[in-house]
């Protein structure tokens, strides 16, 4: 029955999700989620927002949760938008800052909701191959003159870009839009936050479902000059005026102002991250530097897919990708001591 389709929804390839299971019990490091909930002060602020006033409809503009954002930067509300998820901020911004003539460019291999934005929105784009060790370089995007998005840290290499490398590709591009996706960038990356003020041409992506432990609210941000963010707004509002529901405007406000409990649970992230790293070099596995909530590793010699079954076998969820160069590897969430552990003892006894 598809003669009832629009002509574009042929050639969409949408995004694949990661697994979440409907039954069983499973050590769940498939889909990057942060292992430690909410604080209590967040899950307090979302009780307290279950009142008689959800017959209203939200603050179209979310101002409270901007505002608390654009300060912890020094920025003004008017240089942040939010929306559901990040997913949903970057939607809008393929579509209101990075769609040109010429093609939008993004690493071969990187989050892979960016090539099916394209297709959705129709934007030409080309990919830039990473070097032999999954490294970006900024060199490679000196031409042609379009666009750029990049994740930083990458995913789902987890590999992170210095500071003066995204200033120097901002800088370098000053008359194209420049996008980094700073999904995972609270684990131990530099943020490009700080050059927002100076760099006209510069759009930052931050979600809270990692560091702020709330993918399931669905609440993300970008930071950019006013004049980026008007655009933002302009999609949105031809869209849907209201994409944060009053729940998700109170948890994430309540998870932003408790910085000590995100820290907290990053510091244990992080610890956990090392420890895996190390056990899983241990066993054979080639880990890349990750400064990401995840490390994508490689047993030499094993496909991807099929550590990735025997560890279903186990119990356990990770993801794979099937995309040249990174088949091989495996994409492993951090989760607690015992999650992680529970990953190195299934691999223990299936290797
Ligand atoms: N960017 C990257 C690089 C991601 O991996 C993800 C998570 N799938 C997102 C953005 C979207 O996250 P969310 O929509 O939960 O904010």
């Amino acid at each position: 029955m598809s003669e009832f389709w629009s002509d574009v929804v042929h050639t969409l390839s949408p995004y694949v999700p990661g697994e979440q299971p409907r039954g069983g019990s499973f050590v769940k490091l498939n889909t990057n989620e942060n292992p430690f909930g909410p604080s209590p002060a967040t899950l307090e602020a979302i009780r307290a927002a279950v009142t008689d006033r959800l017959r209203l409809y939200p603050d179209p503009e979310s101002l409270a949760l901007r505002t608390a954002i654009a300060e912890r930067f020094g920025l003004e509300a008017a240089e942040v938008f939010v929306g559901n998820g990040s997913d949903e901020v970057l939607a809008h911004t393929f579509h209101a800052l990075l769609k040109h003539g010429e093609p939008l460019l993004f690493p071969d291999i990187t989050y892979s909701f960016y090539p099916t934005y394209c297709r959705l929105y129709e934007i030409p784009h080309r990919l830039t191959p990473l070097d032999a060790n999954l490294r970006l370089r900024v060199e490679d995007y000196v031409a042609p003159r379009g666009a750029i998005i990049i994740a930083n840290p990458n995913a789902p290499t987890g590999v992170a870009l210095p500071l003066e490398d995204v200033r120097r590709l901002v800088t370098a591009h000053a008359d194209r839009m420049v996008v980094v996706d700073e999904a995972y960038v609270d684990f131990g990356a530099q943020s490009a936050a700080s050059l927002v003020r100076d760099h006209a041409n510069l759009l930052v992506v931050r979600t809270f479902s990692k560091s702020h432990s709330l993918a399931g609210m669905r609440v993300g941000f970008a930071l950019g000059q006013r004049h980026l963010i008007e655009a933002l707004v302009r999609v949105k509002d031809s869209f849907n005026s209201y994409p944060l529901n009053m729940l998700s405007q109170a948890a994430a406000l309540a998870a932003w102002l408790d910085k000590d409990w995100t820290d907290q649970c990053l510091a244990k992230i992080v610890a956990n991250r090392a420890e895996l790293t190390q056990a899983l070099a241990g066993l054979g596995f080639d880990v890349l530097p990750s400064q990401a909530n995840f490390v994508f590793a490689a047993l030499p010699g094993r496909a991807g897919a099929d550590l990735m079954r025997l560890l279903r076998e186990e119990g356990v969820l990770v993801r794979h990708f099937s995309a040249p160069r990174i088949a091989d590897r495996l994409r492993i969430t951090i989760g607690t001591a015992d999650e992680c552990a529970a990953l190195v003892a299934a691999l223990r006894r299936r290797l």
